[in-house]
């Protein structure tokens, strides 16, 4: 049995975790990183990057069978629901072996199994079933000044609709499936249920999606959540918002859903399989959490601006350490968490500030406040919208179905929220992202110079649109 003393001990390795210990290294600290099971977490290997892989073969075969609108053909169009999955586990695998590669470059021990906090500075480790890489410490004892938990989440499960792997997935399952559904059932409308539903729709799945809130995209504004819907029924899949599954019976290859719409009516619906996009809930449980007295609600545990449990030494980051559960809130978290232990001073994170994507066809993205919770706050507001129908570059991809929306403090001039539906727009966030954190006002956004052709330059449509200066409509 290992003994071994480190200043810092991360308990998991996903985007959390490695970047954590990535920065720890930088730092000169000495460092170590504990896993049970993938190296990347959920997100490289269950999660982001898998999902973005399979979503990639879908718009490609999406493309394909729209070939003739681009003056192109193409026969026999087809997909290998192996080859995909194959691809999508392929790319996970190399981002995975990424994360070993980089453990090794920055100097991070990594140790294999599950660990257990057994005191402040302390924490054992229990072996793990799976293959540890090559180098990684074992089972043991070891000894830190400080342990960041970054134990991330996994699925919530709701009574009456429990997965099962077989006919009832989790996104374990709707990511490796054992065949194509026919017809399927997303229950949930977060981000992951909306991805799946995206997926599955475009390889042909007759999709229903059930969300028990009035809106698909809950955490979305309205009007991006209600063009987002519009286009996805365009598509063929079935939304039912305000409803709610109350009962599966399995049969032996198909479940029949009992679903209350919320109207006073029932609603039974059978399909070949039934994904839960229920939520998350963090992973809090068998870490000694509650003998060491580290408070916790909700599923999650409590943390300050920088990090720290109630309990000194200990602290955590990521999913297990609340919402948004978005891999880069957990690697900002991360670096805040390990540059506070330094005695750097980061600020703490401004949770108004941290962007949200949502990578269906058409893609979600934003920032910020919308425009309810700006009302609601009281603020008095400017908004400024922009359709992707009046951008060069959008047409010129085929891609004119759209819409970019901001939110200007009208007293101030300070944007304060970003939301944006159409091809692309996870990759054009990020802009609106910096103003903000720059607290750029409106005055300078209208003088930044945007490159012509791009969809970025609806980003300024949108903005001038607020002033009533808007040019291209
Ligand atoms: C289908 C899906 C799609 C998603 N898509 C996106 C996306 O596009 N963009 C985005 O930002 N987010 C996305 N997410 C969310 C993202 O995956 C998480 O926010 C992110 O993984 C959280 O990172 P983390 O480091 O906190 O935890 P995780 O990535 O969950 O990693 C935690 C790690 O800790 C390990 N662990 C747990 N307990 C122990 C223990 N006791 N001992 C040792 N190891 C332990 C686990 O095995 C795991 O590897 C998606 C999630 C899902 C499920």
């Amino acid at each position: 049995m290992a003994d071994i003393s480190f200043d810092i001990v991360i308990i998991g390795s996903g985007p959390g975790g490695y970047v954590t210990a990535i920065r720890a290294a930088q730092l000169g600290f000495k460092t170590a990183m504990v896993e049970r099971d993938y190296l990347g977490g959920i997100c490289l290997n269950w999660g982001c990057i898998p999902t973005k892989a399979l979503l990639r073969s879908a718009d490609v075969f999406h493309m394909m069978t729209h070939a003739k609108d681009y003056g192109l053909s193409a026969k026999d169009i087809a997909y290998d629901a192996g080859a995909v999955v194959k691809r999508s586990r392929g790319v996970s695998k190399r981002l995975s072996d990424g994360v070993a590669f980089l453990m090794k470059k920055n100097k991070v021990q990594v140790i294999w199994g599950e660990a257990a906090i057994d005191a402040p500075g302390k924490i054992t480790v229990k072996a793990s079933k799976s293959e540890a890489p090559k180098g990684a410490l074992g089972a043991g004892s070891y000894q830190a000044k400080h342990i960041i938990v970054a134990t991330g989440a996994r699925p919530r499960v709701l009574p009456g609709i429990e997965p099962d792997k077989k006919l009832v997935w989790t996104y374990f399952e709707a990511m490796v499936p054992d065949k194509m559904p026919k017809s399927l059932l997303v229950i949930g409308s977060g981000a992951i249920g909306v991805e799946f539903a995206s997926f599955y729709r475009t390889l042909g799945s007759d999709v229903t999606i059930v969300e028990v809130l009035p809106q698909i995209l809950p955490v979305e504004d309205t009007e991006i959540a209600t063009f987002a819907r519009k286009q996805f029924e365009k598509q063929g899949i079935k939304i039912m918002t305000g409803a709610k599954v109350t009962k599966l019976d399995r049969k032996a290859d198909s479940v029949t859903a009992t679903i209350d719409d919320g109207k006073g009516g029932t609603q039974q619906l059978t399909v070949e399989r039934v994904i839960s996009a229920v939520g998350v809930t963090g992973n809090i449980e068998n870490l000694g959490l509650e003998k060491l007295g580290v408070k916790t609600d909700r599923g999650t545990i409590v943390i300050d601006g920088m990090c720290r449990t109630n309990v000194p030494g200990i602290y955590a980051i990521g999913d297990v350490a609340g919402p948004p559960m978005l891999a880069h809130k957990a690697e900002h978290e991360g670096v805040i968490c390990v540059e506070a232990i330094k005695g750097l001073h980061p600020h703490a994170m401004d949770k108004n500030l941290i962007p949200g994507c949502t990578y269906c066809n058409p893609q979600v993205a934003s920032v910020g406040l919308t425009e309810a919770a700006a009302k609601a706050k009281g603020i008095e507001i400017r908004v400024g919208r922009f359709p992707f129908a009046g951008n060069g570059k959008a047409i010129a991809l085929g891609e004119d179905q759209g819409l970019i929306k901001v939110i200007f403090d009208k007293k101030t001039g300070a944007l304060i929220g970003a939301h944006m539906v159409g091809a692309e727009v996870t990759e054009l966030i990020q802009g609106y992202v910096i103003a903000m954190n720059l607290e750029t006002t409106e005055e300078e956004l209208m003088h930044t110079i945007f490159p012509h052709p791009t969809l970025s330059e609806m980003m300024k449509e949108a903005v001038l649109d607020a002033y009533g200066r808007v040019l291209n409509m």
